[in-house]
């Protein structure tokens, strides 16, 4: 078979939740939690299964869950959005970006990304035919470039896809950034992807800038998020996507025949979990800032080098000062394998790679107790 995707393998999350499973190390590589989501969110989907609520949801999504999404959005950003033109409910906020994808890109478009970027945006551009410009974020902060971002655009740039909080390097973008790049594509025909799905893993008291608290990006912009992340339920696949009613249009199009809607009692009990706990968005931030901090301080006993994640349940470690003679695939493999702590490298995030990076992914969205196992054999490397 020609294959459509000839340079893509399996991602690095199967890859190496599988060694960790198949080895018996603490997973700190793919990022989900290792504890569950609130058990009256997993109550009420056994009420709802048994309620009857098995059948198609509607195809934008059930209206009580598209309900809550516009109120959050209406709390947390100040936009009122309308939920039937603008809202719209996916299986997982990675079938929002590719249909996203899909509605916009044309053969032959460009999509800029910024490196190092998450594995799905570059394969969901190449299947509509697009190529991806990658534009490096620039190091140590993993802040935009703002030169090599203007250098990037051409004619062809279809669209941007920008993502805050950033996984893995937790970087978040400012409300002033977001003025610069709207000054920057404002004469041009080019839309954004506003990956999201951290949107409430902010640290330090700073606020999350939202693309859909600007007025003049978000009438171009699909705004991705995801409630695996928010309600500690990755495995549900379940996420949304805000956009103008035309873009949603657009992409709903795509999302009728990629799946058609979403799992229709998870979606209800969502909708009853967010009526019943609107809290639940404010407490977020506090609740894995405690987890990074214990995590961080643990590690200061270690020759892991690291600054403080900003956002995401990601932190990322500089292990030059213990074995600097491995490059950070090779560096995942032995701490999984011979230290028992598996992570992610960062480098497969990337187009060309910094040559001399020495970077590894923790996610700490764990147990206190498997923070404090990690940390462990994390000081004895
Ligand atoms: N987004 C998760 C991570 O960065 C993984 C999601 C997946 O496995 N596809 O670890």
């Amino acid at each position: 078979i020609v294959s459509k995707l000839p340079n893509v393998g399996t991602t690095i999350f199967t890859t190496m939740s599988q060694l960790a499973a198949q080895t018996g190390a603490l997973n700190l590589s793919q990022g989900f939690p290792d504890f569950d989501g609130p058990q009256a969110l997993r109550e009420a989907v056994g009420r709802h299964v048994m309620a009857g609520h098995n059948q198609y949801a509607p195809m934008t999504g059930l209206p009580a869950l598209r309900e809550q999404v516009a109120a959050k959005i209406s709390r947390s950003y100040g936009r009122s959005v309308d939920m039937d033109s603008e809202v719209t409910i996916t299986p997982g906020a990675t079938e929002a970006i590719f249909c996203a994808v899909q509605a916009l890109v044309r053969p032959g478009d460009e999509v800029i990304v910024f490196d190092p970027c998450y594995d799905s945006y570059e394969p969901s551009v190449e299947l509509a035919g697009g190529r991806c410009v990658h534009v490096p974020l620039a190091l140590p902060d993993f802040a935009i470039d703002w030169q090599r971002l203007q250098d990037a655009i051409s004619p062809r740039t279809r669209l941007i896809i920008l993502n805050s909080p950033h996984n893995p390097s937790g970087a978040r973008i400012s409300s002033a950034e977001l003025a610069q790049l709207a000054a920057l594509i404002r004469e041009r025909e080019i839309y954004l992807i506003s990956d999201e799905v951290y949107e409430h893993l902010v640290f330090d008291g700073v606020q999350h800038a939202s693309v859909l608290a600007h007025e003049e990006l978000y009438q171009r912009a699909f705004v991705v998020s995801s409630f695996g992340k928010t309600y500690h339920v990755t495995g549900w696949k379940t996420g949304y996507v805000v956009a103008p009613p035309a873009l949603s249009a657009e992409l709903r199009k795509v999302h009728q025949f990629v799946t058609f809607c979403g799992i229709t009692p998870l979606q209800w009990a969502l909708a009853d979990y967010m009526s019943a706990h609107p809290e639940h968005v404010a407490e977020l931030p506090a609740f894995y800032q405690t987890k990074r901090d214990l995590f961080c301080d643990l590690l200061k006993g270690s020759r892991f080098q690291f600054k403080r994640t900003p956002g995401t349940y990601f932190q990322l470690a500089d292990y030059s000062a213990i074995r600097d003679d491995l490059n950070d695939v090779e560096m995942s493999l032995w701490l999984t394998r011979e230290h028992g702590v598996a992570t992610i490298p960062v480098s497969v995030f990337y187009q060309s790679p910094p040559k001399d990076l020495r970077l590894v992914r923790f996610c700490f969205a764990k147990r206190e107790d498997t923070l404090r196992q990690a940390a462990d054999k994390l000081c004895r490397v």
